[in-house]
């Protein structure tokens, strides 16, 4: 039996509780953005040829509350929504700018792009084949993935927007308008039924996207039937998102802002534990008295903020700035919770960082915070056989290693068993690196397997 709780529910401040109208800009609208007139004709023309391959969008919040404009274009949360040049190769910038200045047809320039964006490995770790669980009938359940055994992922299909998009989006395939490219469901009883069948799963991610861009409504037909006993084992509600930092007014004064804290409220106090699994990359994202005052709100519901995010150059390749973020993270009562290693797929030649210098990046910024800040674990690449941390640089029979562990895998066995890497002060990713002491990965035959068995199945 759990007794209810009973909290003082936060009330948005008078000035919060006004609506305040969401403005947003996409690729037809750059020469419409005012803040943007300062640039040239040409730098105008270059965020045109980009964006019409990755996907940009971005309201006059963050506009108005995040960018120095005084100090573009280094500005982190510039570079974090805007698009700049580097982010597409020579080649593929030269094609896409020659066809848009050529007049090409619609149909060639499409197709021209589409072309491009297969090239940027638009599903990276497997995804689609290796994630995706199927029904009794050996069917692809759209809108879930089950990697983990504990965890499921739902992808609500009216949730598979962001309030504006992060120029470095990992799943920016999911919003370049390509059916093939996406993975989305509005079935909440499929959900439900596979939830019910799957008793070993504890936690529910709701991902997207942003669910946080979805009416409370939507979000409750997913959410309330958790609370019937059936879905007891499901000890978990996590909702990943980044609405705190692109539009802190949904749990404000939007319209449903009340309806969606009063659902929190209604979880917690059913005895789940909700986790608001927030994005943050920049200690500027907490910093308006808007962000703040929607973190209070979240928290006095009994919901947990957590904090995650991904280590990205041109934005926060810099310990100060991550040491900063923790720390204000921590006073504002959210749990820092894991640094990323920028995954290889998209704008990834513009953003990637070394994960020797990720490495280095963490542990100097772990060095000038106080226990309550070292909760973030990292750097973790999510690649297709788990979650790997780089845990450092040692050596080891007088040869220099990198020692890795899983925090999460596909076979729970692999988890918290360290091995090695030859060091490669170069290499940004999991398959850049070639093991230490052996010509395998301890894992590497059992991944192997189990990939085959997915693929075969997926078919
Ligand atoms: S909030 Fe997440 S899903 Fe949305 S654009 Fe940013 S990285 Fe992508």
């Amino acid at each position: 039996m759990i007794t209810p709780i009973v909290r003082q529910r936060e009330p948005a401040t008078p000035a919060y509780a006004e609506r305040v109208p969401f403005k947003v800009y996409t690729q037809r609208d750059i020469d419409r953005i005012e803040a943007l007139q300062g640039l040239s004709d040409a730098q105008r023309f270059e965020m045109k040829v980009v964006s019409s391959v990755l996907p940009f969008r971005v309201n006059q919040y963050v506009i108005d509350e995040l960018i120095d404009w005084n100090n573009i274009p280094e500005d982190a949360i510039y570079q974090l929504v805007f698009p700049q040049r580097d982010m597409l190769a020579p080649g593929h910038f030269e094609r896409i700018a020659g066809l848009i200045r050529a007049g090409a047809d619609k149909a060639e320039l499409e197709a021209a792009i589409t072309e491009v964006r297969a090239e940027l490995n638009p599903h990276p770790a497997d995804q689609m084949a290796m994630n995706m669980p199927l029904d009794a009938e050996g069917n692809r359940l759209d809108g879930l993935q089950h990697k983990y055994r504990e965890t499921v992922l739902f992808f609500p299909s009216q949730g598979q927007t962001c309030h504006s998009y992060c120029s470095f989006c990992f799943r920016w395939a999911q919003f370049v308008g390509d059916k093939d490219l996406r993975i989305a469901s509005s079935e909440a009883t499929q959900l439900h039924d596979y939830l019910r069948a799957h008793t070993e799963v504890t936690d529910v991610l709701i991902t997207g996207g942003d669910p946080m861009v979805m009416k409370t409504s939507h979000l409750a037909n997913y959410l309330e039937p958790l609370l019937e006993p059936e879905f007891d084992h499901i000890q978990t509600v996590r909702i990943g998102t980044k609405a705190l930092t692109f539009w802190p007014h949904r749990f404000l004064g939007a319209p449903d802002a009340d309806a969606l804290i009063e659902l929190l409220e209604r979880l917690v106090e059913a005895g789940k534990q909700v986790a608001i699994m927030a994005h943050y990359n920049h200690w500027k994202e907490l910093e308006p008295e808007a962000a703040q005052a929607a973190i209070r709100r979240i928290r006095s519901t009994g919901a947990v903020i957590r904090a995650q995010g991904p280590l990205i150059a041109h934005i926060n390749d810099d310990p100060a700035v991550w040491a900063r973020m923790w720390q204000a993270q921590v006073r504002l009562g959210i749990v820092p919770y894991y640094m990323f290693v920028e995954r290889d797929t998209g704008a990834s030649r513009y953003f990637e960082v070394p994960l020797l210098r990720a490495w280095e990046i963490y542990r100097e910024a772990m060095q000038q915070v106080s226990g309550l800040a070292r909760t973030a674990r990292g750097p973790s690449m999510s690649a297709s056989p788990g979650k790997v941390e780089i845990q450092g640089v040692a050596e080891i029979a007088g040869e220099k290693v990198f020692v890795l562990r899983f925090i999460q895998a596909r076979n729970p066995d692999w988890v918290q068993r360290p091995f090695f890497a030859k060091y490669d002060e170069h290499a940004t990713w999991l398959d850049g690196l070639e093991p230490a002491f052996g010509e395998r990965w301890f894992w590497q035959d059992e991944y192997d397997a189990l990939r085959q068995e997915k693929l075969a199945a997926a078919e």
